[in-house]
């Protein structure tokens, strides 16, 4: 038995996981692995409950607006206390872009507005005009204890929901791309460990660094994760990065 385990678990799993955001899954599984440290993956899916002491971190990863609705209702619903005790106790909540737009207090889409679950304060409108597409560069601060690693995020953004940050903070600033909104140069949020971001790539794949950060803040570690050998990695990192153009 490892000594640790990074205990992940994935909300709606089959219908929250657009453009591979699935690949942020096997992002942890494989780099907790190969250091040694035991992962185990569980699932809140529709109609499911949600244990607020069962997992150290909590994914949702992107959706279409159909898939949205129906998840929107449920996690505001039914998950909904469950999901704010997991938050208060420290685990860290990772979504991305779908995701994202349901943690805060709704998403409104033409005459119909979905529930969010209220972890942060920001809300998401539909917009009318063009989706907002491209390749996307974002610089964020975190402690990462590691002051010769980047801190940028790169990846790739696809959403026609504007996002708005009420009394939050941003997860980063954007250094190419949309970001929330396209117009206040923010990207992303972050409560403490509550963490939402636009960027698919999948993100993590893309940003291995940010994936030993989530890893080492879920597990609580004082300590450095050991290095591994991220040459792949690297490049995908540094390829987003050229990507966007920065
Ligand atoms: N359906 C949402 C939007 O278009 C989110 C899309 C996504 O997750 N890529 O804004």
């Amino acid at each position: 038995m490892p000594e640790r385990v990074l205990r992940v678990c994935a909300l709606y799993p089959d219908l929250m996981n657009i453009y591979a955001d699935r690949g942020n899954l096997i992002m942890f599984e494989r780099r907790c692995q190969w250091r040694g440290i035991g992962f185990e993956l569980s699932s809140a899916g529709l109609d499911e409950p949600l244990d607020p002491d069962g997992a150290d971190l909590y994914y949702i990863g992107g959706g279409q607006d159909r898939d949205q609705k129906l998840c929107a209702h449920d996690l505001a619903e039914r998950k909904r206390d469950d999901v704010h005790a997991a938050a208060s106790r420290g685990a860290v909540i990772l979504a991305v872009c779908g995701g994202y737009q349901l943690l805060g207090h709704s998403y409104q889409l033409g005459v119909e507005t979905l529930p969010g679950v209220g972890l942060v304060d920001l809300h998401t409108v539909r917009s009318e005009e063009s989706r907002l597409i491209g390749n996307v560069a974002i610089e964020v601060e975190l402690d990462t204890g590691s002051s010769g690693r980047p801190q940028v995020l790169a990846g790739f953004e696809n959403h026609g929901g504007r996002t708005f940050l009420g009394d939050a903070e941003p997860l980063g600033r954007v250094l190419k791309g949309h970001g929330n909104n396209g117009g206040d140069g923010h990207e992303g949020v972050r409560a403490g460990n509550v963490i939402g971001t636009y960027l698919h790539g999948p993100l993590l794949p893309k940003n291995a660094w940010f994936a030993d950060w989530l890893i080492a803040t879920a597990l609580g570690l004082a300590e450095p994760l050991a290095e591994l050998d991220d040459f792949l990695e690297d490049a995908a990192h540094a390829e987003a990065r050229r990507a966007a153009g920065v």
